[in-house]
């Protein structure tokens, strides 16, 4: 079997097991195949194989690898569904819109208008998440919690798009309780949410990737983030 198959079975048997020992529901957690940096041939093997949502991070590769997927396997590109997760600037709200399904990103207001406005009309609501920075980290992206409802507020208001919860990416920790209490305050900031909009209740809680899987899943996640236990390390 292809080895970018077999560890994409791995993982999947892996989020099994930490949803059984967290008591979590069993195909609660969705596995989101981040692809980027890898060719469009391993798309192709793992989609052939099951997985349907792929992630990206830089849009014109992300844009890139879509239409080469959809060369190499036409019965497969309106199957896909393209999650982008890397930061989108303002030239590169058009090609986001036009292109993908989901938005992990938005953590400012005039980008989340940006995408309102130019979703082209023959497609549906774009899903989008508010990307919240929990710990303060480097990686300066994200809203910080306390700013993350009126930020969705404002969001949700926006037509063409569909606010549909919470993404995170919290600075890389060897200590497990650290790693469990930061995705458990972002849980609990989507709790804030769901009372902020009780008519919307975005539920969708993305968090944890290949290296702290158990404490986002023990914590509430139901979209995991995987690249490098599927597809390997990125160069
Ligand atoms: C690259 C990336 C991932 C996947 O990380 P791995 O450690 O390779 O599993 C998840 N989320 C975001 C936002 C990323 O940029």
């Amino acid at each position: 079997m292809n080895q970018w198959v077999s560890q994409w079975q791995g993982v999947r048997q892996q989020i099994t097991a930490i949803e059984q020992s967290h008591h979590r529901h069993p195909g609660e957690v969705n596995l989101l195949a981040v692809s980027k940096t890898f060719p469009a041939e391993a798309v192709v093997e793992v989609a052939r194989a099951g997985q349907r949502h792929f992630g990206e991070n830089y849009i014109q590769e992300g844009v890139d690898k879509m239409a080469q997927v959809a060369a190499l396997a036409p019965e497969l590109a309106h199957e896909l569904v393209w999650h982008c997760i890397g930061p989108v600037q303002s030239n590169k709200t058009r090609q986001v819109a036009a292109h993908f399904q989901w938005v992990h990103t938005v953590d400012r207001l005039k980008i989340a208008q940006r995408l309102s406005d130019q979703r082209p009309a023959h497609l549906p609501d774009l899903n989008v998440l508010i990307q919240v920075n929990m710990d303060g980290g480097d990686n300066k992206s994200g809203v910080p919690p306390q700013e993350a409802i009126d930020l969705a507020q404002s969001v949700s208001a926006l037509p063409r798009l569909r606010l549909r919860g919470l993404m995170s990416i919290p600075e890389p920790t060897q200590d497990p309780a650290r790693a469990l209490a930061i995705h458990q305050a972002t849980r609990d900031v989507l709790a804030q949410l769901q009372l902020a909009l009780p008519h919307i209740r975005p539920d969708v809680l993305s968090m944890g990737m290949s290296a702290d899987l158990d404490p986002a899943i023990a914590a509430g996640a139901n979209w995991v983030r995987v690249g490098t236990a599927i597809f390997g390390k990125r160069t």
